[in-house]
């Protein structure tokens, strides 16, 4: 797995027209973990896709009515086996944190990646997401220096009260002990 020109290479691109540019493009130095499943709780099938490419049927079902007007894209998508989508590049200003401040600053869409995770808040996540979200996150932190491990939060924390995901079924302790363990290890091989 690796970057070439701000897309993950084994990734399908699906391209996402709800992005634009970054105020700094070299400014990228935020991870958001998100979670979404369409319709709510539900696994499967290709809505968030659709709903990420502004092609989300409003009828297919009652749910989307609200919400297939809506602008939005994380950068990437990890679906519950493990698979992986891109919709926009990590140099593009993708549309999902909306009102938000991380440590002061507002508007975190301006220098942060979103990776949504296909699940809900109240439900544990797969073996395979955590496995390639760890995979992914290493990838990231290598590629671009404004990235760290202390600089990784979920949505709701940077948007309380207003957001909750990725919830308490996200093992962050899991997470960030295995991110932990996979630096070392690094290190250790010099
Ligand atoms: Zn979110």
């Amino acid at each position: 797995m690796n970057i070439l020109d701000h897309r993950i290479d084994i990734a399908p691109f699906r391209h996402s027209p709800n992005c634009d540019a970054r105020p700094d493009a070299a400014d990228i130095s935020l991870l958001v973990i998100h979670c979404i499943s369409l319709p709510p709780a539900q696994f499967g099938g290709a809505y968030i896709e659709q709903l990420f490419c502004n092609c989300l049927d409003p009828n297919a079902h009652p749910y989307f009515q609200e919400i297939a007007q809506l602008r939005v894209s994380a950068h990437l998508l990890i679906r519950r086996g493990g698979e992986l989508l891109q919709f926009v590049r990590f140099d593009q200003r993708a549309w999902h944190a909306g009102v938000s401040q991380y440590r002061g600053r507002e508007r975190c869409n301006d220098f942060s990646i979103g990776i949504e995770l296909e699940g809900s808040v109240d439900q544990p996540y797969c073996e395979p997401q955590y496995q390639r979200l760890i995979e992914v996150t290493r990838l990231l932190l290598k590629y671009y220096p404004g990235l760290n491990r202390e600089r990784i939060v979920g949505h709701s924390d940077i948007a309380p009260g207003r957001k909750d995901d990725p919830g308490e079924g996200f093992d962050w302790r899991k997470y960030r002990a295995e991110l932990a363990v996979d630096s070392v290890a690094e290190i250790g091989r010099g």
